[in-house]
């Protein structure tokens, strides 16, 4: 059975209902602010919702997604939601999230041509170059697997060197950036143990990351 614009409309009263029911109160309470902890920057995929997979309400998570989760310092969008989420929200850990499988990640791969995405796609290329010695001594039908690990690390990267991230830190504020990865085949999130809270730790995590990258996958 498709589904219909109705549908959509139908579920979402029902789930209104439900949530009024269970939790009196529940969007009273969400009107007045947003105070959540955590911030989620993920693929558009629709197999990655960040809520779902998380267990988290309304409320609780501050989601920036874009195909294949690219952190790219002339991104006004990310960047902005970056700094929201940061200075405004004070945000306390903020996950990139790759997921296996991933079409952005493997068109960047293969170099498929899709269309305009591709000039996005190039950034994943760009990290496919940098680890192409790496990627090389893996078997080919664990590459892809591979460079989304890769990508996730380098994000992590590109996210902890901008401003918002540095000013952050230099101030003392206790912000985490995290990187992990799903598995749209299991459900299951995976920590890919890239985790910075300081401007000085990100040459040494990455360095441990890549490596962990190359012993998981060799
Ligand atoms: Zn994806």
């Amino acid at each position: 059975m498709s589904l219909t614009i109705q549908d959509l409309f139908a579920h979402n009263r029902a789930w209104a209902a439900e949530m009024e029911r269970a939790r009196p109160g529940f969007f009273s309470g969400l009107e007045k602010q947003q105070a959540p902890k955590f911030m989620w920057i993920g693929c558009s995929d629709s197999r990655v919702p960040a809520n779902q997979i998380t267990g988290l309400d309304p409320g609780e998570v501050f989601v920036h997604r874009n195909v294949a989760n690219v952190i790219v310092h002339s991104d006004l969008n990310a960047l902005s939601a970056v700094q929201f989420a940061v200075d405004m929200l004070k945000v306390e850990d903020i996950m990139v999230v790759g997921h296996y499988r991933c079409g952005g990640v493997l068109a960047a791969l293969q170099g498929a041509r899709i269309g305009v995405a591709d000039n996005w796609i190039r950034h994943i290329q760009d990290v496919r170059d940098r680890h192409r010695g790496i990627l090389e001594n893996i078997a080919p039908e664990r590459r892809g697997d591979a460079l989304v690990d890769l990508n996730v690390v380098e994000q992590v990267v590109n996210l902890s060197v901008s401003t918002v991230m540095v000013d952050a830190w230099a101030k003392g504020q206790k912000v985490r950036v995290h990187g992990w990865a799903f598995g749209v085949h299991d459900g299951l999130l995976h920590d890919l143990g890239v985790t910075v809270n300081d401007t000085e730790v990100i040459e040494p995590v990455y360095r441990k990351a890549v490596e962990g990258i190359v012993v998981k996958y060799s």
